[in-house]
């Protein structure tokens, strides 16, 4: 069984991840710490990375964060619901059609463009009140938020800017999973040009990864995501925030294979040996992503029954995965024995690095059908 503490596993579930609200509550507090007098937000997009928008603001809220981003307004409208006194900033902007709906929740919308400052300013002014926005201005993502030459006219144009209350000016970094790259200190003069062309504001520019790059990229507010959930904030480096997620997996059968036996589609695994196969309840659409499939057992990703590696071997399927548990005593490996297969042991950055991708995407993909447990507190 999942160390599920109080909380119960229902019966028909199969594939269980715990999400220790404790260790989420922790890594806050460090990187909080960290930023000296800036403020620490959480950012909560896409679920709060895949594991529950609701219970992660409550738990971050808890913990002493007064500042949310969400990308939509669908989740900011969900974050609300629970959280009254909260700040909440929306990723996405000023969708057309949006403004009565962001006022309505008392909503921030990451103004991104000189076109929805207009917009908010317009509203603003039709409404005898100076609403509430960041501006996010381009330092180089070319993604979202004002360019240099928006920022000028701008900076220009100061009844445009008496309009509306702009409460922060934030920028978003390019490469801060990666401390050696000098687009960070190239984003972060361009981020200062930029600022001191418009009145004094509230600034912001750290993610995860910026937190991390010395407290002159602090400002007056950091932004991290990835590591709350305890994903690293720099590729390749020791991560040291506290591990968040468990998935376990129930076997649904054990089976002994002969030497030369193959294993799963396109017989990618040959067994070499006799070998006894668990088939393990948690597939590709319950997030354990195809890419960690090996055609190996020295490079496959490794799950553990008790103390015992088990290495999954095989592709992974969308419902199923096989692991080797030819040196794990029968009493342990049976039909219903829970199967970690992420947790502090294989960690989100191990199977990320198998997989060719990152984190943020593992978290995001976790399937709907996997049953969310939270446990706070280290028992
Ligand atoms: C997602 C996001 C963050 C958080 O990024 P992490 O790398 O997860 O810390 C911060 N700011 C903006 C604008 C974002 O889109």
């Amino acid at each position: 069984m999942p160390k599920s503490d109080k909380t119960s596993v229902p019966v028909d579930a199969r594939a269980v991840l715990s999400i220790d609200l404790a260790a989420l509550r922790a890594n806050w507090a460090t990187i909080n710490k960290n930023s000296g007098t800036a403020e620490c937000a959480g950012v909560i997009k896409a679920d709060a990375y895949g594991l529950g928008l609701e219970e992660i603001a409550h738990a971050l809220i808890a913990e002493g964060a007064r500042t949310i981003f969400v990308a939509t307004l669908t989740e900011a409208r969900r974050v609300r619901a629970i959280a009254p006194g909260v700040i909440i900033y929306v990723l996405d902007g000023l969708m057309p059609g949006a403004t009565d709906a962001l006022i309505g929740y008392d909503l921030r919308p990451c103004l991104s463009s000189l076109d929805e400052v207009h917009e908010w300013a317009n509203v603003s002014r039709a409404r005898g009140q100076r609403l509430n926005a960041a501006v996010h201005i381009d330092t180089g993502m070319n993604r979202l938020g004002l360019p240099p030459s928006e920022v000028d006219t701008l900076a220009a144009d100061s009844m445009l800017w008496k309009d509306f209350n702009c409460t922060l000016l934030m920028s978003h970094l390019a490469c801060a999973d990666d401390p050696k790259n000098p687009k960070n200190e190239a984003q972060r003069q361009l981020f200062d040009a930029l600022r001191k062309k418009l009145p004094p504001t509230p600034a912001s520019l750290a993610n995860s990864g910026g937190t991390f790059l010395g407290p002159q990229f602090h400002y007056d507010l950091v932004r991290p995501g990835i590591v709350l959930y305890g994903g690293r904030a720099f590729e390749g480096h020791i991560n040291p925030m506290r591990h968040v997620v468990t998935l376990q997996a129930r076997i649904l059968q054990v089976r002994d294979c002969a030497e030369g036996d193959t294993v799963g589609y396109g017989a990618t695994y040959r067994c070499d040996r006799p070998t006894r196969i668990a088939t393990i309840a948690c597939g590709y659409a319950d997030g354990f992503l195809r890419a960690i499939s090996r055609k190996d057992r020295t490079s496959g990703a490794v799950g553990f029954i008790g103390p015992h590696p088990v290495p999954i071997v095989g592709r992974v399927s969308m419902d199923l995965i096989t692991a080797d548990v030819t040196g794990v005593p029968s009493a342990l490996a049976h039909r219903g024995a829970w199967v970690e297969v992420l947790g502090a042991r294989t960690t989100v950055d191990d199977l990320t690095d198998r997989a060719g991708t990152i984190g943020y995407e593992l978290l995001t993909r976790l399937g709907r059908r996997v049953h969310r447990i939270y446990v706070d507190g280290d028992s």
